[in-house]
């Protein structure tokens, strides 16, 4: 039975003109859907009677399910959701002043296996499909009951990697008759990949990339990234570059901080290089612990000092936010969930 939310407006147009009904009718429906939040076709009604218990009987239309909830003293909740399958994601939200941000996920678990990383730990079970990962904005905000303003795709997953899923859920969230995000108010954070890191150059829209640097230095990097050995930083680089050229957006790079690991003086000289390449701005996330990763969390006073030391240095603005939602997150260590230092560009 056809899932109508899995279909994009191009894609249920041609569902409708197929079954002779007029183009319109898509824009309805997907209006029902997105906008309203509506998965029962019989409350559509601005469709003909006949149309509606047509697509009640031969169509159905997902949701997500939340299975769990978790709200933090500040506002941040964390959510579980159930996907068809049984799989599971998790997204966040972020209440913060004007804005409220979702953060999704892009896959369930991950390949890449950073060292630092809970989701690393449960490797890739699948891909999200487009549709799935929209749905996560979509549900929380009804669950909410208010809009979401912004989105990040620092969930589970390496979006990049999902790339033509990604895309789509990219031209999913800004449709006016949808989400209507505009493209400025969506991150997506990678760890890496030059030849989609262009193919994100060339998406016509401005959409704000976020990229997990977590050390400027090559060989240290590639002890915690296994995938930093088949991209070196010189190429990523490049490709930054080329996505700064296309959309004159300034790149966010995301540094998590392991004390003792990626905070000593060569370290800041090392980012102090590469932002003089790359107009960027850093932001420092303290290292969120789980007890099956092999880094201590710093203490606030660390992390201050070290953002200290290097604001001194770097050319750009530092950002560094203290975490949200730590009293809820703590214990099951999903890094998700650091995206309280969700992408803010100058
Ligand atoms: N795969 C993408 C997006 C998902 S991870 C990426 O790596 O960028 C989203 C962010 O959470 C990344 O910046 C990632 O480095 C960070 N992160 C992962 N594990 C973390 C941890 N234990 N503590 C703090 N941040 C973490
Ligand atoms: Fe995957 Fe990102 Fe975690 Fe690395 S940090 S394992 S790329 S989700």
């Amino acid at each position: 039975m056809v899932d109508l939310k899995a279909l994009d407006l191009p894609e249920l147009e041609t569902f409708f003109t197929r079954r002779g009904e007029p183009r319109w009718r898509a824009h309805q429906v997907y209006r029902w859907i997105w906008q309203k939040g509506s998965t029962d076709p019989l409350a559509w009604t601005d469709l003909p009677r006949i149309l509606r218990e047509r697509l009640a009987e031969e169509t159905r239309v997902s949701a997500l399910r939340a299975e769990h909830a978790a709200a933090s003293r500040d506002g941040t909740v964390k959510f579980i959701f159930a996907l068809e399958d049984g799989h599971r994601v998790e997204s966040v939200w972020i209440p913060d002043r004007d804005r409220r941000t979702v953060c999704v996920s892009s896959q369930v678990g991950c390949a890449l296996g950073c060292t630092f990383c809970a989701t690393g730990l449960l490797g890739l079970s699948r891909n999200l499909k487009a549709h799935e990962i929209v749905d996560q904005v979509l549900q929380a905000s009804l669950l909410m009951g208010e809009r979401a303003t912004n989105v990040v795709f620092m969930g589970m997953g390496e979006p990049l990697q999902n790339w033509e899923e990604v895309k789509k859920a990219l031209v999913m969230l800004m449709r006016h008759i949808g989400l209507n995000l505009g493209a400025r108010r969506i991150t997506v954070s990678t760890v890496g990949i030059p030849h989609r890191i262009r193919e994100l150059a060339r998406f016509p829209r401005q959409v704000r990339l976020a990229f997990s640097l977590h050390s400027a230095i090559q060989e240290k990097r590639e002890t915690i990234i296994p995938l930093a050995r088949r991209f070196p930083l010189p190429e990523i680089l490049d490709a930054l570059w080329d996505y700064y050229e296309a959309h004159r957006r300034w790149i966010t790079l995301e540094y998590i901080h392991l004390p003792g690991f990626n905070d000593g003086p060569e370290d800041i000289e090392a980012l102090v290089r590469l932002g003089r390449k790359i107009p960027s701005k850093v932001n420092v996330i303290p290292f969120n612990p789980h007890p099956e990763l092999p880094f201590r969390a710093p203490e606030m006073e660390e992390t201050e000092a070290f953002v200290s030391r290097l604001r001194r240095r770097f050319p750009h603005p530092v950002t560094f936010r203290r975490p949200r939602g730590r009293d809820v997150f703590g214990a099951c260590g999903q890094l998700a969930l650091m995206v309280q230092q969700e992408a803010r560009h100058p």
